[in-house]
């Protein structure tokens, strides 16, 4: 009977409710409210080329305003979204969000690449790359003027499928980054056959890193990597003057953090790129010296 009964529980083990308590089913019915009203913002954080300065790209950060929480990060929802399978409509949210801006600034003459990351989720699903397509159609933005993230493990979770999907997207035009790469589980055969421009490091190998130590060999030998397989690397999490420096020496080719800017809703953005483009980490280097 014992066994039975485990059986049948089995047949109706729905791992998503098992785990949920009755604040995540709130949290669960109020995500959808947001993604259908509104209550998300998109952030852009700029992405700086070291060699001259531009600023031709950014990574597009969502955020909640929740009515009552106030702004909520997206650790505190993106996970949750994942596991109860809501992720498709967020991605879908910030997707059509920065290709429509994308197309606003064609229009005033700006081009401005916008990097959306993307999950696991939505690249074990074989409709995806269509529906990115039909997005492009519907807002009218060009594909040359989207990247998606992927993280390693997304990547590695399901290859055949997220390798297929993947290609679909990069034959329409898109291009893709690998994000955080090193703390993922990827082997460098995958990572060879994955249709990528582009690498991030991850902030862990960046933020705090000092000339001299196994850290810069570490990131040298990344940024030695990827060069050698034709991608250009972004370092994550620059915060300090002396770590731009450091990954400018090693040849390291963008950089994102808060030294250059925090992500900001996007016409802070704008106005910021203004002011600042070409960058130059002046201000950061006149703080250091701030009793
Ligand atoms: P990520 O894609 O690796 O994004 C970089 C994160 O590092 C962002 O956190 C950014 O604000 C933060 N960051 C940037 N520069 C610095 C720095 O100098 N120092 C430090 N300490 N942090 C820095 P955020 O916006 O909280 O996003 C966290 C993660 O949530 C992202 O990591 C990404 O994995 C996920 N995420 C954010 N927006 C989306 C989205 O629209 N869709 C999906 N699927 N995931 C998203
Ligand atoms: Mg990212
Ligand atoms: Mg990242
Ligand atoms: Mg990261």
């Amino acid at each position: 009977y014992a066994d039975r009964k485990r059986l049948s529980g089995w047949t109706v083990y729905a791992p998503e409710l098992e785990t949920v308590r009755p604040a995540d089913l709130t949290l669960l019915s109020e995500l959808k409210r947001a993604v259908e009203q509104d209550e998300l913002l998109l952030y852009l954080q700029p992405k700086v080329c070291l060699h001259d300065g531009s600023v031709r790209s950014a990574e597009a950060l969502v955020r909640w305003q929740h009515p009552e929480r106030g702004m909520v990060p997206p650790f505190q929802f993106i996970p949750f979204a994942e596991q109860t399978g809501r992720i498709s409509m967020l991605t879908h949210w910030v997707l059509r969000a920065a290709m429509r801006h994308t197309v606003e600034w064609r229009r005033e003459g700006l081009q401005i690449q916008v990097s959306v990351n993307v999950s696991t989720f939505d690249l074990r699903d074989q409709g995806f790359a269509q529906r990115v397509f039909q997005l492009l159609r519907e807002t009218g933005a060009r594909a040359e003027d989207v990247r998606l993230e992927v993280t390693e493990s997304a990547a590695m979770d399901d290859p055949s499928t997220t390798l297929k999907v993947m290609r679909a997207l990069v034959d329409g035009g898109l291009s893709l980054s690998i994000d955080d790469f090193g703390t993922g589980y990827s082997s460098l055969a995958y990572l060879q056959k994955m249709p990528v421009t582009e690498l991030k490091i991850d902030r862990a190998f960046v933020s705090g890193v000092r000339a001299g130590t196994d850290g810069e060999a570490l990131l040298r030998a990344t940024i030695g990597l990827a060069h050698v397989m034709g991608m250009p690397v972004v370092a994550e999490g620059c915060e300090t003057a002396e770590e731009w420096d450091l990954l400018q020496a090693l040849g390291c080719d963008y950089a994102q953090g808060y030294l250059i800017a925090r992500p900001m809703p996007v016409p802070q953005f704008l106005a910021w790129r203004e002011r600042h483009m070409p960058f130059v980490p002046l201000i950061a280097r006149h703080d250091e010296f701030r009793p």
